[in-house]
């Protein structure tokens, strides 16, 4: 009896007492981060006004009170004790991903945890964040389930509200008014600590993100262009390019960019081409994936304008090029829509799956069937790991590719030794380096007819511990560099290609990023179109091999 009165189960509240002991939970707790910095910010100041750094606590405060206190005038008294537990419960997930990896909950984030499918979610359980859940959220939802709430007749309960409303708008205006411009400097040269607001950043994400998707027209589809062409390849010759789209992995781990350790073994003698100054367009797959097949640069890409109109793979379809995605991650993210493509399913049947996902060797099956049959002179067949994904970055292989010991056999990645942890995503990068040397080997093994070349690129990087953060999906601009800084190697079959060999190495240092792709791309599989940009195409400055045909009416493609 005694712990049920301390724990107040014993009294009733008023709802205002109600919200307001939530309110101080959520500004003492799930604001921890953006309490944190924003009083390091201010005591490193020159000189500050104490009473300033008091009122950020009390500003948060009465924003929160204001949010609860305006939701409760909305939502029905049966439904509002709901909508607390629920706001508890996603906020507590929101703030294990904040301190824990450093992850903040803006629209890039909130579209990739709607668009990434549940076994991605499920890799983050693990006993670590159980017991994180049990403490912030498991609890006080309990408690919130469990206390007695009086609730007035609804227009007394109005004028009862009323007066916070009133009380906590005439705080906001006390400070607004007394610190203005304390707000707006230190605001200024901190912008990225709001994005650690909790509630406010993902409910006004998700917000967004539900508008854009679920409650905007779409938009009208938008044909670039028409008759894209592709040019005449030369008699009985076929050509196959295969694009293999990385996941997660970032530049800095790879020994082709200077990397330490050979986490490059198996392609290393098969004289690859590194581009070493490569950049992401996102910092996460829903992003970056559409981004990099898309005519749209970075600049003004944004996902709904990208899937409303044609895209690379579009492109080349409607060239004739035969095109196939085949898919070990979590989908194409509407890429191939209009194309044919195939998702490996993680049966666990298969000696490569184990019901969750697939070792990307599953790749090779049906990419050995599609090459054993190719009907027209053009095919394009792309290949869509897992790559590194994390936190499990331990099931990314299989166990006999550990080449680099102790790994981290764990998803609560911050509790390994940031040795084993590092070894575990090096062990990924080996162990995509072996799936590509299997796919050169394949393509070597082609009739002399088909000419063969690969290109591989990363979608985003990653960060493993660097300043204290981890994973990836961090804002662009504010994003670390090891989650943009991404490696891509290209790989051909004709080694008269690159026979020139100083011109491409010259090639290779220049700096390029994923707005480069889709010319590149159009470029390889000789494809005339006026989406193409010759001055984004990475290959144009050395190939030799490049038709340099005129079609009537179309001049200057090449
Ligand atoms: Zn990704």
């Amino acid at each position: 009896m005694k712990a049920l009165a301390y724990l107040g189960l014993t009294r009733t509240f008023t709802v205002n007492q109600l919200i307001l002991l939530i309110s101080i939970y959520f500004v003492a707790v799930f604001n921890f981060t953006f309490v944190r910095g924003s009083l390091t910010a201010i005591v490193s100041l020159e000189t500050y006004n104490p009473f300033f750094l008091l009122s950020v606590p009390l500003l948060l405060l009465a924003l929160v009170v204001l949010l609860f206190s305006l939701l409760s005038l909305v939502f029905v008294k049966s439904v509002f004790k709901p909508l607390l537990i629920t706001l508890v419960l996603l906020s507590s997930m929101v703030f294990y991903a904040d301190v824990t990896y450093g992850v903040v909950f803006d629209y890039g984030m909130i579209q990739n945890a709607f668009e990434s499918h549940t076994a991605e979610a499920l890799s983050y359980l693990n006993i670590y964040i159980m017991l994180f859940l049990l403490v912030f959220a498991i609890f006080p939802a309990l408690w919130l389930l469990k206390v007695k709430v009086n609730h007035q007749p609804w227009g007394r309960e109005v004028g009862q509200r009323f007066k916070l409303v009133i009380l906590s708008v005439s705080a906001i205006a006390v400070i607004a008014y007394g610190f203005y411009p304390n707000y707006a400097a230190v605001g200024r040269n901190n912008s990225a600590l709001k994005k650690h607001l909790i509630p406010f950043q993902y409910l006004s994400s998700s917000y967004k993100y539900i508008n854009r998707n679920y409650l905007s027209e779409p938009l009208v589809f938008k044909i670039l262009d028409e008759s894209p062409q592709q040019l005449p390849v030369l008699p009985r010759e076929k050509n196959v390019t295969v694009m293999v789209v990385g996941e997660t992995a970032r530049a800095k781990s790879f020994a082709y960019n200077g990397y330490e350790k050979n986490t490059n073994p198996y392609t290393e003698k098969l004289q690859l081409l590194s581009f070493a100054n490569m950049h992401s367009c996102g910092t996460a797959t829903a992003v970056s994936v559409p981004c990099m097949f898309s005519a749209l640069p970075r600049e003004d890409f944004s996902k709904r304008k990208a899937q409303s109109q044609q895209n690379l793979l579009d492109l080349a379809r409607l060239a004739g090029v035969d095109v196939l995605w085949l898919d070990n991650n979590s989908g194409c993210q509407g890429v191939c829509k209009r194309v044919n493509n195939k998702r490996i399913k993680p049966d666990e049947s298969h000696a490569l799956c184990d019901g969750d996902y697939c070792f990307d060797e599953i790749l090779l099956e049906p990419l050995t069937e599609k090459l054993a049959r190719l009907e027209q002179p053009s095919t394009l067949i792309v290949l869509h790991m897992i790559g590194s994904h994390g936190p499990t970055y331990y099931r990314r292989y299989p166990k006999e590719h550990a080449l680099f010991l102790p790994d981290c056999r764990r998803s609560d990645i911050q509790n390994c030794s940031q040795q084993a942890l590092i070894n575990t995503y090096d062990n990924t990068i080996a162990y995509t380096d072996f799936v590509l040397a299997k796919i050169i080997k394949q393509l070597t093994l082609l009739p002399r007819d088909i000419k063969a070349n690969l290109l591989y690129v990363s979608d985003h990087g990653e960060s493993l511990g660097e300043k204290g953060s981890y994973l990836h999906g961090f804002p662009y601009a504010l994003a670390p560099k090891e989650q943009k800084h991404i490696p891509m190697l290209w790989w051909q079959a004709d080694k008269q290609v690159l026979a020139e060999k100083s011109c491409w190495q010259q090639l290779s240092k220049q700096a390029y990023d994923h707005d480069n792709i889709f010319h590149s791309m159009l470029g390889l599989l000789n494809i005339a179109s006026s989406t193409y940009n010759q001055a984004l195409d990475i290959f144009s400055g050395c190939r030799t091999d490049l038709r340099l045909t005129k079609i009537s009416g179309r001049d200057g493609w090449w």
